[in-house]
């Protein structure tokens, strides 16, 4: 952790009411399957009309569309892995009071407060720490942002959620966001991990940036 992580925020904080200008931030969920076809899928987004995302974020989303555009039914999906339980990352997950993934395990990090444990039970797959959940694909866990975030990687790619949520903390992540639960853990995981995606090469998938892949 450097001395930058102590700039004043007012000057730094992503959402802070002195920005100028409008920030559109986009949704994005991360379709992963392999040659055996395993089908797992990372976040579940915004859900439709009236989910729990509906309040705030643009619904209904897209991704029952865009799984029945690739050929992949609700049911085909092996596993799901949450980053965190923001409702525009699981708004997805339970529509009319059942579960829309009903095959699929459902990977959560035990440290992360989980509005679905009820309605998931049997579904639900808890984890501490870095694990691989399915082959091939690991979560790591990566707090801050929330208690229990983790970031998903498999082969040369990584799926940071909410580790950032635009593009100017690539440039400097000691940027804050001002919904991060924990301002200085979230800045010192943010700058680790983009360090360590720039020292592999990683490509890296985001939640909200506007284009979702960026090539470091
Ligand atoms: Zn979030
Ligand atoms: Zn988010």
């Amino acid at each position: 952790m450097g001395p930058s992580l102590r700039r004043p925020f007012l000057e730094t904080f992503l959402g802070a009411p002195s920005d100028e200008g409008e920030w559109v931030l986009h949704f994005h969920c991360y379709l992963l399957r392999d040659s055996r076809d395993h089908v797992t899928l990372v976040d579940t987004g915004v859900g439709p009309v009236g989910s729990p995302a509906s309040s705030w974020a643009p619904v209904p989303g897209r991704l029952r569309e865009e799984l029945a555009a690739l050929g992949v039914r609700p049911a085909d999906v092996d596993t799901v892995i949450f980053t965190h339980m923001h409702s525009d990352h699981y708004s997805g997950t339970v529509v009319d009071g059942e579960p829309v993934f009903a095959n699929a395990r459902h990977v959560i990090q035990r440290a992360e407060p989980n509005p679905l444990a009820e309605q998931l039970r049997d579904l639900l797959h808890l984890v501490e720490g870095d694990a691989e959940v399915a082959p091939g694909v690991w979560v790591r866990h990566t707090p801050g942002h929330t208690p229990g975030h983790q970031i998903v990687e498999t082969g040369g790619f990584t799926m940071a959620g909410d580790v950032l949520h635009h593009p100017v903390q690539l440039a400097d992540p000691t940027i804050r966001y001002v919904y991060d639960d924990d301002s200085d853990l979230a800045a010192k995981t943010r700058l680790d991990l983009v360090a360590r995606l720039r020292a592999e090469r990683r490509l890296l998938a985001t939640a909200h940036f506007p284009e979702p892949f960026v090539q470091l």
